[in-house]
């Protein structure tokens, strides 16, 4: 089959000719051609030889098993070259803007892994910690209280995105080494914000998963010095951007060469002023129909209410998501920031008990926790 050549739409007759002077052929879509799990290195490297000496842009990504893309082919020659080819599973068309990140790349869906955690599949972790890593011993109580809760994975900002200049900023690397130790004491992978692309570096050693925060989504500086990176990015959805937006974020991520992102709807702006956010679960499930990530729910922000984080991530659940992020805080009244959004330990508990109760029922699984270490996992 080949391509049709754009037809000018107009009806007057010199701007017709002008257009037919301007039109080229339409160049075929960009192709996604995914590596067959069995293939060998030798053959995706001849085979992106083979697609360069005819003419076409090729590049190779780690994304799902690992796609070559491939620019401008039309169908007769992906026939000759590359449907049928060993090195290759199937073939998709980009179609839309988003195109690593497309679900038919990866049709069976991603797994992303943070330290030995997994999301994706039928595994349903839960993230836990304190908004913002506030001392040592505060990290502490909150890390043993998350691990001894049954979250897998624990959180904690350093770098604090704060809507006013004069609320609490963070503890900046310092507070990603208390975060790291905590996290190291307890047996659990961390997670923590990056603000901004100089601090990628500084923070890669000490963190094993990058949280681009929702107001960051659009920092496109950020998102490209985090592809180039070998950890996992939990990328957060915009309190204003559409879905799009946020599949497209990803995929700049993706296109850097980092195929480890972890999607995470946190509650968009409406109207509704009763909560911080409105929690998007539409979007929780149309991302999954979307994308072959993994997509997480940010109960805590969305709702702004510790009474409405256990419905909602529940409710996530049964949307399809891959797992939680919550807030926890021993002594919520005192909090440096979002303490009033803050789960109580023994809340978290029960909240992680129920999900591990009804999981089944959705076919999943909630991840343990860390194995308690001298008992103090459960302190
Ligand atoms: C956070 O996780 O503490 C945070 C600031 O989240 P968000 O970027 O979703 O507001
Ligand atoms: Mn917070």
């Amino acid at each position: 089959m080949s391509y049709p050549t754009s037809t000018p739409r107009t009806t007057d007759p010199i701007l017709a000719a002008v257009a037919e002077a301007l039109a080229g052929p339409v160049v075929p879509p960009a192709v996604i051609a995914c590596i067959a799990p069995a293939a060998s290195e030798r053959q995706v490297r001849d085979l992106v030889e083979a697609v360069r000496a005819r003419g076409h842009g090729a590049s190779v990504y780690d994304v799902g098993n690992g796609v070559i893309t491939i620019d401008g082919m039309d169908d007769e020659a992906l026939d000759d070259l590359v449907r049928g080819n060993r090195a290759i599973a199937h073939v998709v068309r980009a179609e839309t803007r988003y195109r690593l990140a497309r679900r038919e790349v990866a049709p069976t869906g991603t797994v992303v892994r943070i330290g030995g955690v997994a999301f994706g599949g039928r595994a349903f972790p839960v993230i836990a910690g304190p908004c913002a890593v506030e001392g040592r011993s505060s990290v502490m109580d909150a890390a043993r209280a998350a691990a001894a809760a049954g979250a897998s994975v624990l959180r904690g900002g350093a770098f604090k995105p704060r809507t006013s200049p004069y609320d609490f900023q963070g503890l900046g690397l310092h507070g990603a080494e208390l975060l790291a130790e905590a996290g190291a004491a307890l047996g659990m992978p961390v997670v923590t914000e990056v603000m901004s692309s100089g601090a990628v570096e500084d923070l890669y050693p000490l963190t094993d998963a990058f949280q681009v925060g929702a107001r960051n989504m659009h920092n496109f500086d950020l998102l490209k010095a985090l592809g180039d990176v070998d950890k996992p990015v939990i990328l957060k959805r915009g309190f204003a951007a559409t879905v799009d937006e946020w599949l497209l974020a990803a995929e700049y991520l993706l296109a850097g060469g980092n195929g480890r992102v972890i999607l995470c709807e946190r509650g968009i702006r409406t109207f509704e002023p009763r909560t911080r956010f409105t929690l998007d679960l539409a979007a929780v499930a149309l991302a999954k129909r979307e994308t072959h990530l993994p997509v997480i729910v940010d109960p805590s922000h969305a709702t702004g209410d510790p009474g409405l984080v256990g419905p909602m991530a529940l409710a996530a659940m049964a949307a399809g998501a891959d797992g939680v992020m919550v807030e926890v805080h021993p002594d919520p009244a005192e909090a440096l920031s979002d303490g009033s959004q803050a789960l109580l330990p023994q809340a978290l508990a029960e909240l992680v008990a129920r999900l591990t109760d009804v999981a089944p029922a959705f076919g999943r699984s909630v991840t343990p926790g860390p194995k308690p270490r001298n008992g103090r996992a459960s302190g």
